[in-house]
């Protein structure tokens, strides 16, 4: 790790904690990061040259695995045609296009150029469609670093232990209810006292920042019904999930069709890539159609919309996420086994190609408050084993793991042989 601590030492003295986003730092799990120099298919290398099968992909966007031809070969041949216009281009229609045709709830889009934007935009749209305010987000739910939704946030606040942030206005979290994830009875209780106030609910389908918690059953369903009930618009945050934990994302997993749609990560396929859409009558409240401005100097980007749209084409099949989510099944049976024969208590959870990892004896966790109690330094002492024996999982007991159509048999026995190494490392 030579050349990695070296170039730490130097990031270090140049941008605030030597990364560009908090968990990259490895404070959650202690250590230092490798630098990484390349990436090709489930691998990771890193600037001291070690290989790592990769389970972060990215933090979801590399479903069809790192560097795949077709989305490099897009990239390239877009790029050679110019970066950046501030026009329209049929790129954008295409995206658009493709968008709508493999996610039927999206009557209409709006590209933007991250996670962050599309639910910072969806909100602004949904306060601006329906005049109110009051907005309910779930406790362990992250939706970017959106000053209203900041609030009793997952990933890398929750990794950092911040439960809000400094910088955050009172009056806007003032107009943020958080409510327990898959509590049904929570979310009527709410409606039934205050529904005529509400906005919109916001809401990631399955949570994957406070590791990776499917929605119990009921629990979209009453989101879903308490919105018709009272006017409020129904947000799902499938910036994670969406394309990645099956070919219609959550919603088509779940059969709940939500009003508006926040999507990123896979729909860019490594590019800064957002969009958020869905039933026309809200999307016409949006600039320039309507009154609720929403804008983009990059959006719509054409090497990202080529990107994109290659990525979303390498997994717009049923067969595709099918094979995916069996690998990722193949993977945690091995994993189960191989905890249950160190004598580690740990459960998991899976949704698609999406997966957690909880050193704790309760199954299934399904609650935040289940996450919180799982031992957090025997998941450190995985964490490093897994790094030393080339496996980059999360460095974050509070993230969800991704696999790639590229994690074949190989790459998936190379990581259970280092898992075998690291439970007994636990179990010691
Ligand atoms: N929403 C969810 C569910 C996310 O997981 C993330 C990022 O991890 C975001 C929003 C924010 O996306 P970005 O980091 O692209 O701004």
């Amino acid at each position: 790790m030579q050349r990695s601590h070296e170039l730490f030492e130097r990031a270090r003295q140049h941008i605030v904690g030597g990364v560009n986003s908090p968990v990259r730092a490895f404070t959650g799990v202690g250590g230092e990061p490798p630098f990484i120099a390349r990436a090709e298919g489930p691998y990771l290398y890193d600037e001291d040259g070690k290989r790592y099968v990769d389970y972060v992909c990215s933090w979801g966007p590399m479903v069809a695995g790192h560097a795949h031809p077709e989305v490099v070969r897009a990239v390239q041949e877009t790029a050679a045609h110019g970066l950046s216009f501030g026009a329209p281009t049929e790129l954008e229609v295409r995206m658009a296009e493709k968008l709508k045709a493999m996610l039927p709830s999206l009557e209409r889009v709006r590209m933007v150029n991250s996670g962050t934007e599309a639910t910072m935009s969806a909100l602004r749209l949904a306060r601006g469609h329906t005049g109110r305010e009051k907005i309910i987000k779930f406790r362990g739910c992250y939706h970017g670093h959106v000053d209203a939704l900041l609030v009793q946030a997952g990933s890398g606040a929750l990794t950092l232990g911040i439960p809000g942030s400094p910088g955050v206005p009172e009056a806007v979290v003032e107009q943020t209810i958080t409510l327990p994830y898959n509590d049904p009875e929570a979310v009527r209780e709410c409606f039934g006292r205050m529904g005529d106030e509400i906005a919109a609910v916001i809401v990631e389908p399955v949570a994957g920042n406070m590791n990776c918690v499917p929605p119990v059953p009921g629990f979209l369903e009453a989101l879903r019904e308490c919105c018709d009930d009272h006017g409020s618009v129904l947000i799902f945050d499938e910036v994670m999930t969406g394309f990645r934990v099956g070919v219609q994302c959550a919603q088509g997993r779940y059969g709940i069709t939500p009003d508006l749609t926040c999507l990123g990560k896979v729909i860019g396929g490594g590019m800064p890539v957002g969009a958020f859409g869905g039933k026309a009558d809200i999307m016409a409240s949006l600039a320039p159609e309507g009154p609720v401005y929403q804008a983009g100097t990059l959006s719509g980007n054409p090497v990202g919309m080529a990107a994109g749209i290659a990525n979303l084409s390498l997994v717009d099949t049923p067969e595709v996420h099918r094979s995916l989510e069996e690998a990722t099944a193949t993977l945690i049976d091995g994993l189960r086994e191989r905890a249950q024969a160190a004598g580690v208590p740990v459960s998991f959870n899976q949704a698609g190609s999406m997966f957690g990892v909880f050193f704790t004896d309760k199954a299934p966790v399904t609650t935040f408050e289940d996450v919180q109690a799982c031992d957090l330094e025997a998941f450190k002492v995985f964490f490093h084993a897994m790094l030393d024996e080339g496996v980059y999982m999360a460095p974050s007991a509070f993230e969800a793991g991704f696999l790639s159509t590229a994690h074949d048999t190989p790459a998936i026995e190379q990581t259970l042989a280092a898992a075998e190494k690291a439970f007994a490392r636990v179990a010691s």
